[in-house]
């Protein structure tokens, strides 16, 4: 989601004629777009705001914002903390940030924009003050021109007693189809062939204008008719919403990746009770078959939370004993941090000390890699379907006029694949067969065109 926010904002600024660089020192206009769900991405923001104290004090002029979740989590909390910031804006008013560069520029002093808190005012007006934008795409902002992120819904409203994302992205809002389809259409005539549906709950997307619902389903099936379109996926599933009508659209449908992010948090019922779930982790696991029934070679994963109030030993044990019999593609995994402002920080001591936490992310981190490399090495001599990002990480890292390009794709189920490549199969999907993999990545070639027979022909005379 914040990679999406990121590329509307430079887009809309470099509208109004400013550039992106990444030399920080010579900017004009600093932007930190940041995060809140875990206390440790808002103290960073604050260090990283801690070495410009220096650099604004030489230069009044340059401009400083924080924007995204934690100015709204924040909103004046930000200039008490940082007080040569002159810029704080919510997720819903990223639209505002040209003007009110302006309006800084212009001698009105330091902005403050954000959304209204979830309570005390009418749920329109609230839902209102959160609705994001997003304009037509600029293709040349995004990380590939050949993939984007689309926002289908925006806002939370299931309150997981540890999430902030309620607070700071507002109520849950599905985006009108027509307005999807469009950007869809806009993104294939510009040569981007994979679509990342987003949502905090994406498959609890609904939209309703007077007739029935239009579901995820639905989208997809009318998404799966744009010519240019290879790949569609869907992130984040909510695990008491994955509907048959769902898997069965993901089956039949050619372009969905076998794909899916379904976040089980925990393998306790107490905990995930405690969390207010909305599940039970034997629902999970009946979930699971479902999935394995439908689509037989989906690659599934998962978000855990280790250390929630109150886990036991015996309640983590339950949650290795999930990770290991669903066997994931991977998993993310996080050791809880207390957000103010949330049930669970009102209700709940934070009462599982740090070091047990870690001892149980490195234990449940242990399980799922040793799976992942399992899995992802009996991929080992098979081809895929790759489309190529391009260059890997680790090539760009010592330098690109290297020559031995090193190409990064992904196959339907999105696992990462490195190969030998070179810049004109970047935005290409071309058959890989994979020679080696570990918990994270598999290698592989390009199977090389099969080359036509030649034929020698001596014309005796
Ligand atoms: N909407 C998504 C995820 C939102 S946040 C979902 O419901 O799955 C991404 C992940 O961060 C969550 O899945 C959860 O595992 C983790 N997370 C959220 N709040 C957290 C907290 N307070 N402490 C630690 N991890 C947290
Ligand atoms: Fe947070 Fe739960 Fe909503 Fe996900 S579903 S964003 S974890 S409140």
């Amino acid at each position: 989601m914040n990679v999406l926010d990121s590329e509307l904002v430079v887009a809309s600024l470099r509208r109004c004629g400013y550039e992106l660089t990444d030399r920080r020192r010579k900017a004009d206009v600093l932007l930190f777009n940041t995060c809140s769900v875990r206390e440790h991405a808002e103290e960073k923001i604050y260090s990283a705001l801690g070495r410009l104290k220096q650099i604004k004090r030489q230069n009044p002029d340059k401009i400083i914002g924080v924007i995204g979740c934690m100015a709204q989590n924040h909103q004046q909390r930000v200039f008490t903390r940082a007080p040569y910031v002159d810029l704080v804006v919510g997720p819903g008013q990223l639209h505002q940030i040209p003007d009110l560069i302006d309006r800084i520029r212009d001698g009105g002093g330091p902005q403050l924009e954000v959304s209204l808190p979830r309570s005390g005012h009418a749920r329109q007006a609230i839902a209102r003050s959160f609705e994001s934008y997003d304009p037509l795409r600029d293709p040349e902002m995004r990380p590939s021109p050949y993939q984007a992120y689309v926002r289908i819904q925006i806002g939370c409203d299931k309150f997981c007693t540890y999430c902030i994302v309620p607070k700071v992205r507002g109520p849950e809002q599905g985006r009108p189809p027509q307005e999807i389809f469009a950007e869809a259409r806009q993104l294939a005539s510009e040569g981007c062939r994979e679509i990342t549906l987003l949502g905090q709950t994406v498959n609890s997307y609904s939209y309703r204008n007077g007739g029935p619902p239009t579901r995820l389903a639905d989208l997809l099936y009318q998404l799966h008719d744009i010519d240019g379109l290879d790949r569609l996926k869907f992130v984040t599933n909510y695990p008491g919403d994955m509907t048959d009508d769902l898997l069965q659209a993901v089956r039949d449908l050619p372009k969905c990746a076998h794909y899916l992010h379904v976040p089980a948090q925990s393998g306790s019922n107490s905990v995930l009770q405690r969390m207010k779930r909305g599940y039970l982790v034997e629902e999970y696991r009946e979930m699971m078959s479902r999935i394995r029934e439908t689509i037989p070679d989906a690659a599934v994963t998962s978000d855990f939370i280790v250390g929630f109030c109150g886990e036991t030993e015996e309640d983590f044990q339950l949650t290795k004993d999930l990770v290991a019999e669903c066997r994931f593609k991977n998993s993310f995994i996080f050791k809880y941090s207390e957000r103010p402002g949330t049930k669970g920080a009102e209700r709940y001591a934070d009462d599982v000390p740090e070091e047990i936490k870690k001892r149980r992310n490195n234990e449940l981190l242990e399980i799922q890699n040793a799976i992942s490399e399992e899995e992802n090495q009996l991929r080992i001599g098979k081809t895929y379907q790759v489309l190529v990002e391009g260059p890997s990480k680790s090539w760009r890292k010592k330098g690109e006029d290297r020559p031995g390009m090193q190409l990064t794709g992904r196959t339907p189920w999105d696992h990462i694949v490195v190969f030998a490549g070179n810049p004109r199969q970047i935005g290409q999907i071309l058959p890989v067969t994979i020679y080696d993999a570990n918990a994270f990545t598999l290698f592989g070639e390009v199977v090389t065109q099969e080359v036509a027979p030649e034929v020698y022909l001596l014309n005796a005379d």
